[in-house]
């Protein structure tokens, strides 16, 4: 049979989107006996996705990292790399600087918060409840405080056949908002897992349909949406005592500017020093102090040893690029 022979590969990569890149796909039939490497290279046109032009549209797609497609029994997902037809990476692929970055080591999770959004009005699923406060949300239970939580049984679902690496899930502080989290693993798997995440989560919208959103503040009165970071390295983990903080505060105050610029279009609306969050325009650390840029958790104080939180990251970051900048406050600060 003439189907046997052919693989089903769901092609997933990043369009070149100035703000937000957003996630792109198409599917193909493979042949079985060609190699993953190499032999499933594709490519699409870049005219379309921000990556070419009418008389310069040709890009190729490297496939990186397969995932098995929870929506297609016996078939995959390809998470691939733009590149041009010379082989050169495109401009626009943030990946190739994370991954050519050598490091061992390091452990990554994500803290993914994202709203679902009701397309008929533009709002927040849940607004029409018109709720007048934010404490009944967080961590809720029930029809008026959960809202949404059988697509995250989904998402679940779909993650674990997948091979996403989920650690947990929780409803959030608003009405229709939650948060999902990456198992603590290499930079590169872990931010590979949060565009599997998101797209995983992207294909279970079309179907009711809603919206995934992941604005940083999508309703001025309630808390907005991160992506709080957190990360070691094997030195950290070993010691990251009063004095090893210290250095590495230095570092992360000194290129503050510069990670502002990758963490997140809006960060202006979310980090405005109110709604558990600092001041985006500030550095600050404390120990167990969730209005701070980053976070010593207690428990890391008290053994002096593990993980920092970073919790200035909006929600619609690219953790390709924050990785890679973090990674560099690390290597400055000798933690690696
Ligand atoms: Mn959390
Ligand atoms: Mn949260
Ligand atoms: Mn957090």
């Amino acid at each position: 049979m003439e189907n046997e022979k052919r693989i089903r590969v769901e092609y997933v990569w990043l369009d070149g989107d100035p703000i937000l890149p957003r996630l792109r796909s198409k599917t193909r039939y493979v042949d079985n006996s060609l190699p993953v490497e190499g032999g499933w290279d594709w490519n699409f046109d870049g005219g379309s996705t921000n990556q070419g032009s009418l008389s310069d549209s040709d890009r190729l797609l490297t496939v990186e990292r397969t995932y098995k497609d929870p929506f297609h029994e016996g078939g995959f997902i390809a998470l691939c790399e733009v590149a041009h037809h010379s082989g050169y990476a495109h401009e626009t692929n943030s990946r190739k600087d994370l991954a050519d970055c050598e490091v061992d080591g390091v452990l990554v999770g994500f803290e993914q918060e994202f709203t679902f959004i009701n397309p008929a009005d533009g709002k927040p699923l849940g607004m029409l409840l018109s709720p007048t406060e934010q404490g009944q949300y967080y961590c809720g239970v029930g029809c008026t405080n959960a809202i949404g939580r059988s697509i995250l049984y989904e998402f679940e679902k779909a993650c674990e056949k997948a091979g996403v690496a989920l650690d947990g899930i929780n409803a959030e502080v608003m009405p229709g908002q939650w948060e999902f989290q990456t198992a603590p693993q290499n930079p590169l798997k872990a931010a590979d897992d949060m565009w599997v995440g998101r797209y995983l989560l992207d294909r279970i919208s079309e179907t009711k349909p809603l919206i995934i959103s992941y604005d940083p503040k999508p309703h001025p009165e309630f808390n907005g949406a991160g992506c709080h970071t957190n990360i070691s390295t094997e030195k950290m983990r070993d010691t990251f005592g009063m004095d090893e903080q210290e250095e590495l505060m230095v570092h992360l105050e000194i290129d503050h500017p510069e990670h502002i610029k990758v963490c997140g279009d809006g960060i202006e609306r979310r980090m405005t020093g109110e709604c558990e969050t600092s001041d985006y325009k500030t550095f600050c650390w404390g120990v167990g102090d969730r209005g701070a840029s980053i976070r010593i958790p207690q428990r890391v104080a008290m053994e002096g040893a593990g993980y920092f939180e970073d919790r200035r990251p909006c929600a619609n970051i690219d953790p390709y690029k924050v990785l890679y900048s973090l990674i560099g406050s690390l290597l400055k600060a000798k933690l690696l």
